[in-house]
């Protein structure tokens, strides 16, 4: 093995330069060594179990305008939608007869979503299900509403924050949006007890290796138990609809790269992975992710939850695709695990956390 890979697989971490290296490099036999690698840690720790979510994409109104995203409100091309409560709860039940036991619940940031509407939701499938986890993803709140979400049986919250560096970020998003916001959010969050979930994109507009670095420095701090990312893919009606996506070898790169630097880490092999490369998602699989998410809203909206252009929402990224996604699955030699899927403690971070205050 490579100096630079042993080096990551011990320590956990490497200096900048040594992470531009390893993330500059092109060689293809490096990038061989990283994902097996990759894969043998996630085997260590996870064994060959892939954990699967059911996704529920509840609404593509979105009050943000971030500019890579092709449901921001300034989209007026869009057909907009938002399901009813008895809707979320019937795909809950399709999913949970699939044998599936973590309901995703995502959306775009809509003001419809108050605290009291989405308690009472969280209320209705905490107790209809209660050997299900569930997962929010509906963007920033405040402190008191994750809490109130929590309290009302809310387990774990995606929310991706797409870019670290404060330049980057910027031109990304219009001003009006601000990333330490978002990253008091994510603060929030885990002050909260959810399990969390940070991330970000892969071959952005604007991105460097530096970029990159600021990401792995930002989950160095969050210790995020969940980290999804994927390439970035430009949609027809944002500015960059004539931007390059992000490459497949880079993505699956920094799929490596985290797992070797956060070995009990639940990492999705993301539909923006499946949708960018027909093996994306075995070969995320095989670079140490161990997550996917089926979707499983009605069919009726899928087309509308445009994020980006070409994105899967049919076969093996829906419920009705199950058995061929179980069967690539097995075939990539992995095994379908039918469980909830919770992250694992990992002793060096409790160790840390325990010195910091012993009594939480
Ligand atoms: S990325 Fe998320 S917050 Fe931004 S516009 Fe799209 S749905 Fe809204």
């Amino acid at each position: 093995m490579s100096d630079i890979i042993e080096k990551l697989s011990q320590n956990r971490d490497l200096s900048d330069d040594e992470f531009r290296t390893l993330i500059t490099s092109d060689d293809p036999i490096l990038a061989k060594e990283l994902s097996a690698h990759a894969d043998a840690v996630r085997r260590e720790n996870y064994g060959t179990a892939v954990f699967l979510r059911a996704l529920i994409e509840m609404s593509n109104c979105c009050v943000n305008n971030c500019l890579y995203c092709g449901i921001r409100r300034g989209n007026i091309g869009l057909e907009r939608y938002r399901l009813s409560p008895e809707d979320i709860l019937m795909c809950c039940e399709v999913a949970y007869q699939l044998g599936l036991r973590t309901f995703v619940l995502q959306g775009g940031d809509d003001a419809t979503f108050t605290d009291s509407y989405m308690c009472a939701l969280i209320a209705k499938i905490r107790t209809r299900f209660p050997d299900c986890a569930i997962t929010l993803s509906i963007g920033e709140r405040s402190y008191e509403s994750y809490k109130r979400m929590r309290d009302a049986g809310a387990d774990r919250y995606l929310l991706r924050h797409e870019a670290a560096d404060e330049e980057l970020y910027s031109r990304l998003h219009p001003s009006e949006m601000s990333l330490e916001n978002r990253k008091n959010c994510l603060r929030s969050l885990k002050k909260l007890g959810y399990q969390t979930g940070a991330g970000f994109m892969v071959g952005a507009p604007f991105q460097t290796a530096d970029h990159l670095i600021a990401d792995l420095r930002f989950l160095q701090e969050i210790q995020p138990e969940m980290i999804g990312i994927g390439p970035f893919i430009p949609h027809r009606s944002t500015v960059f609809a004539n931007e390059n996506k992000g490459s497949l070898a880079l993505t699956l790169k920094m799929i490596g790269i985290i797992r070797l630097m956060f070995p009990k880490a639940l990492i999705p092999a993301t539909t923006a992975l499946a949708s960018s490369d027909p093996s994306g998602r075995e070969l995320g699989l095989k670079t140490g992710a161990n997550v996917v998410m089926p979707n499983v809203s009605p069919l009726s909206v899928r087309k509308q939850y445009d994020l980006y252009d070409n994105k899967l929402s049919s076969g093996e990224e829906a419920s009705e695709g199950l058995e061929s996604l179980y069967k690539k699955i097995t075939e990539a030699g992995y095994t379908v695990s039918q469980e909830r899927g919770d992250a694992l403690k990992d002793p060096e971070i409790e160790a840390v956390r325990f010195k910091r205050n012993p009594y939480v």
